[in-house]
Formats: C-alpha cells, sequence, structure tokens
C-alpha cells in the first residue's frame, strides 16, 4: 500500500497544480481575452467557476486527511472519491468551459485505478466516465438550445476518442499492474519464505542457546560438584590425620602440639592458638601456640579471658570474624589480626550412658585461629575447624581417661605412692641396671607395729589417714632416684639404688626415727606409730629380685621378733642376723 499510497500523493500534488492552472486560466479568460473580445463567455459565470474550483480544493483537502488517516482505501469511500474525480474533470471541460487539454487530467484517475485495482476495475469507472461525459454535453447542447449535427459529431467523437484511448492507456497500465502484482506475490513469497527461514535460523539459535544454558548449567555444577569434592576430600585427609594423631599420641602435650601444627598447615593460618580452661578459676591459659613474639604472647596472655571467647564456650558456639574488632576482641589488639575463628573444645554428652549425667558437657578449652588478612574465613573453613574441634574434644577426653587409667594402675588409691605391681616393674629395671652396671641396690621393707590393735582402737579411718601421713612422710623424706612403694596392707617398700646395705640402713634408721616422732591428729585422736624395717641389698645377700624381697622380708620378721621398732639388716646365713 504504501507505494500506492505514494502515487496518490503526487496525484494530489498534480491536482493542486491543476487548480493554480484553472485559476490562472480562468484569469487570463476573464480579464484579457474576455474584454479583449477574442472570445465570449457562454453563460457561466466566473464566480460559478470559482465556487467549483474551490470545492476542488476541497475535494483535494480532503484526500489528504483520508489518506492521512489511512481511510482512503475503504471501499465505498474508495469508490466515491474516483467517481467525484472523473466527475469533476468532466465538469471543469463540459459544463464549466476548461479547454479540452483538460480532459487529460482523465489520464491521472485511469492510470492510478489500474495501477491499484487492475484493468478490470477501471473499465467500470471508464464506462461511468464515457456516460457522464455523453449526459453533461448532451445536457450542454440541450441548455445552449442545439448546435447542429456538425457541432453534435464533434463533441460526441471527441468524447468516444477520449475513451478510446484511456481504454487502450488502461489496458497497457493494466499489463504493468499484472506484472507488477505477479512479482509483489513472488516477492510475497519469497518474504515469506525468507520469514519462515528467518524463524527456523532463530528458533535453531535458540535451542543451540538453550543447549549451551543447559551445558554451561551442567558445567556449573560439575565445577561445583568437583570443588565440593575436592574440599571434602581434604577435610576427610585433615580429619584422618587428626584421627590418627589422635589415636597414637596419648599424651596431651604432644598431641596437642601435633594438632596445633595440622591445624596451621592445612588452614594456612599466620597463628594457632590452643587455650585451656581451668573451670575452677573460669580462666584461660595459653597451652600450645605458635607465636613466639613475646610482645604478642604477653597481650594474648592479658586479654585472653575477654567474654566473647567464655561466652564461646559455655554456649559451646564457635565463632567466626572476618572484619575483626578489637574493642571486641582485645587480644588482638596492636597485633595486625583481621580475621579469626574460634572453636570450643568440649566432650558430647553421651547418650547412653546411664551411670553419668546424661546431659553433661566438659568444658576442656578452645582453639583460636586468627589471620592478618581480613575475610580471611568462610563456612567451609569454620565446618572443618568444628570437624577438627569435635576431634580434638574426644582425643583431650580419651588423654584424660587414659592419664586416669594409668595412674590408677601405677598408684596406689589412699596413698598415692606406686603399687605394688608398678613398684614390681621399678625393681625389674632397677635390679637390671644394677645387675649391668656392677652396682649395689638395696631394698626395705617396713610394717607398721601393732596395727591391728591400732585399728581397733582408734578406728578404721584413723587408720587410713595414718597409712596415708606415713607414705607422705617416708615420700618427702627420700632422695629422687629413690623409689618408694605401698607392698600390702600396712607394709611399705623402698629401692635404693647404688647404694650399700650400710648407707641404705643409715637412711632407714633416720626414717624409723622421724616416723617415732611423728604424731597423727585428728579432731579426736592424736596418736603415733612405730615401724620395724628390714633391709636387704643386691649382690651381697640376693642375686635375684624374688630373693632381694625375700632377703628383706626375712630380715623384717626378725625386727618384728626383736621387739619391733627397730632395723634389721639381711644375713647371708640364715643364723646371720646384724
Ligand atoms: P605386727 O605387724 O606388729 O605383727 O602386728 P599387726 O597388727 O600389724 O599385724 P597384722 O599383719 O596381723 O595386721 C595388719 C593389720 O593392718 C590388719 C589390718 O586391719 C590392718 N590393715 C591392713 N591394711 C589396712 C588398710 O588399708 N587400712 C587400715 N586402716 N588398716 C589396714
Ligand atoms: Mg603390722
Ligand atoms: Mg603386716
Amino acid at each position: 500500500m504504501n507505494k500506492i499510497n505514494k502515487y496518490e500523493r503526487v496525484y494530489v500534488n498534480l491536482t493542486w497544480v491543476f487548480i493554480l492552472l484553472a485559476f490562472i486560466q480562468m484569469v487570463i479568460r476573464d480579464n484579457f481575452l474576455v474584454n479583449a473580445k477574442i472570445i465570449t463567455l457562454n453563460g457561466i459565470c466566473s464566480i460559478c467557476t470559482v465556487i467549483f474550483l474551490i470545492a476542488i480544493l476541497m475535494f483535494n483537502l480532503c484526500k489528504i486527511y483520508l489518506l492521512k488517516k489511512d481511510m482512503f482505501y475503504n471501499r465505498p469511500m474508495y469508490n466515491l472519491l474516483r467517481l467525484l474525480e472523473i466527475s469533476y474533470i468532466l465538469a471543469s471541460v463540459i459544463i464549466f468551459g476548461f479547454q479540452q487539454w483538460v480532459y487529460i487530467l482523465l489520464v491521472f484517475p485511469v492510470l492510478i485505478i489500474t495501477l491499484e485495482m487492475g484493468k478490470g476495475k477501471v473499465r467500470y469507472f471508464l464506462v461511468y466516465s464515457l456516460i457522464s461525459a455523453v449526459v453533461f454535453q448532451g445536457l450542454k447542447i440541450y441548455s445552449s438550445g442545439g448546435i447542429g449535427i456538425g457541432g453534435i459529431y464533434f463533441y460526441f467523437s471527441t468524447i468516444v476518442f477520449l475513451h478510446a484511448i484511456l481504454f487502450i492507456f488502461s489496458e497497457l497500465c493494466g499489463k504493468i499492474h499484472e506484472d507488477n502484482y505477479e512479482s509483489q506475490q513472488q516477492n510475497k513469497m519469497l518474504l515469506s519464505e525468507l520469514t519462515d527461514r528467518y524463524k527456523q535460523l532463530e528458533d535453531a539459535q535458540k535451542e543451540i542457546k538453550n543447549q549451551n544454558e543447559k551445558l554451561r548449567d551442567t558445567n556449573l555444577k560439575m565445577e561445583d560438584t568437583n570443588r565440593k569434592l575436592t574440599e571434602s576430600l581434604a577435610e576427610l585427609y585433615t580429619v584422618q590425620q587428626i584421627s590418627e594423631v589422635i589415636n597414637s599420641i596419648f599424651d596431651i602435650e604432644k598431641l596437642l602440639q601435633n594438632v596445633n601444627d595440622i591445624i596451621i598447615g592445612v588452614m594456612g593460618v599466620k597463628y594457632s592458638t590452643i587455650l585451656m580452661y581451668d573451670e575452677n578459676k573460669n580462666i584461660f591459659k595459653i597451652h600450645t601456640t605458635n607465636i613466639i613474639d613475646q610482645k604478642e604472647l604477653m597481650i594474648i596472655n592479658d586479654n585472653i579471658n575477654c567474654k566473647i571467647l567464655l561466652d564461646s564456650l559455655n554456649s559451646g558456639k564457635p565463632v567466626i570474624e572476618n572484619f575483626v574488632d578489637p574493642e571486641e576482641y582485645p587480644f588482638v589488639k596492636n597485633r595486625g589480626i583481621n580475621s579469626l575463628i574460634c572453636i570450643p573444645l568440649i566432650t558430647t554428652p553421651k547418650k547412653f550412658d546411664k551411670t553419668q549425667n546424661a546431659t553433661e558437657t566438659k568444658k576442656m578449652g578452645l582453639v583460636l585461629i586468627e589471620h592478618k588478612l581480613a575475610n580471611a574465613f568462610d563456612n567451609n573453613n569454620l565446618r572443618l575447624m568444628n570437624l577438627i574441634g569435635k576431634q580434638v574434644g574426644i582425643a583431650l577426653e580419651n588423654a584424660a581417661l587414659y592419664e586416669r587409667m594409668n595412674e590408677i594402675a601405677t598408684f596406689d588409691n589412699l596413698t598415692k605412692i606406686y603399687n605394688r605391681l608398678s613398684f614390681q616393674k621399678k625393681l625389674e629395671e632397677e635390679f637390671e641396671a644394677a645387675r649391668k652396671n656392677n652396682y649395689s641396690l638395696s631394698l626395705a621393707i617396713f610394717d607398721i607395729d601393732h596395727f591391728k590393735k591400732f585399728n581397733d582402737t582408734y578406728g578404721h579411718l584413723f587408720g587410713d589417714k595414718v597409712l596415708k601421713h606415713i607414705a607422705a612422710v617416708i615420700k618427702n623424706s627420700l632422695r629422687s632416684g629413690e623409689i618408694f612403694a605401698r607392698f600390702g596392707g600396712e607394709e611399705f617398700i623402698i629401692l635404693f639404688p647404688k647404694t650399700d646395705i650400710e648407707t641404705a640402713a643409715e637412711t632407714v634408721e633416720e626414717l624409723r626415727e622421724k616416723l617415732e616422732k611423728t604424731t597423727i591428729r585428728d579432731e579426736l585422736v592424736s596418736a603415733s606409730v612405730t615401724v620395724s624395717f628390714g633391709i636387704s641389698c643386691y649382690p651381697h645377700f640376693a642375686s635375684s629380685e624374688s630373693e632381694l624381697i625375700k632377703t628383706a622380708d626375712d630380715a623384717l620378721y626378725r625386727a618384728k621378733e626383736a621387739g619391733r621398732n627397730c632395723v634389721k639388716l639381711a644375713c647371708r646365713e640364715k643364723s646371720e642376723v646384724l
């Protein structure tokens, strides 16, 4: 339509030219030709011509308006306008006396109708034009009173000739229209085909884009899975390493040192510090750290018992801080620390342990890792540290348990000195050393005199107190390297490495005297006991460990026989008593 619209506009402009030319012609005719009597007016006044031209002008304006509003090609409107066009061209020549050349203007509507509607349609308009021209001419001849056969022939033959030419012209234009229409149809087909192809291409592109997005999503997912897998592996490796350390080391000192080293290695942090918690004093103490700078250590030591760390331990909740405020964390002041993680070391409650309070957790300390960089930690670090914290908590609990078991196995529960079993081991070691290095090893056994009676008199509990007291007195009097143990009920045993029997006897005599002078008291009772000693010595009086004990025990027996509260030495011959 656009193309046709363009023709239509050209036509409108040509109409303006026509109106202008018509005015000029009218002015020349009225002012010069009529006045000079060159021509005469056929009774049609100039006012009518002017009105007629104004009507064409209005018509043209109306056409412009309709074209603008896209209403021009409305079918009845179109037909009406065309008929009017043809009519006013015919009227301008036949009725208003314009010159014959104005007929040429008929070419334009014929041309445009043909181009727009094809040659079939234009025929109706030509027929209308022919009839209108004949009628107009007939009416004009009739109104002018007849002009003779010659005139009639002239006018009507002109009209017929004009329409014959217009018909031939319309046939020609029709051909052009057909060609044009055909190529337009082809173009349309081509365009629709192209549109289809373009749509297919667009669809294909969309599909490719979708596939690419899916591929990218899959890649991202795979990357994510890989990253998670790598992280999990790293975590697994770390936890495994820590588990190994935990299972292999029962010494708390060594264990925490190892754990601290692993944390520094795995997390790549600047500092890792393990703080132990003293429940009685409600304070932290640095147990293990890789901080060596004395100044920094002092800052930590002075500020470690801050609210935020104590709260973390009490609540069991870890702390992660990527932009550390020294006001909140006073132990980082002037140390250039910007990120930290703090993991409480607590034992988890044992759900199925009915002998203990099921909800009881033991607070053991904190792991504090620090970094100079801000925003150094993320939730993965926190998760890993939590895992490590749990492992270390278990490790500490195990180590404490192991220490306790070891203590029970090694020491006597009442007197806290070595028990018989651990003494036996020590004796083996010392005997082996003495034999190897060829030095003396003395052994003394002592037994409380009349202890049964003592118990009966003062009660068993006071008897226990006496046992503890005697053990403490002897333990504090012995030199390092001398081994002291509870051998049985109220019997004790002392091992003197690298000591001959005489020297041992002197020490033992001093001990006996000390004990004799000792008074044991409680709220009601005040009493003292005596003890009897028997001493023997390797290699002079015994050649084996059991013989050493046996000979010392024999000497003790003799001390009892001799009236108690004395020291007797072993002898080689049975009868020999010193
Ligand atoms: P002596 O050795 O002088 O011949 O007389 P004794 O009365 O000490 O002799 P005996 O060996 O028969 O008695 C040992 C007593 O030691 C018996 C027991 O009541 C007491 N005894 C053993 N172990 C303990 C203990 O752990 N606590 C208390 N209170 N008494 C104990
Ligand atoms: Mg006794
Ligand atoms: Mg006894």
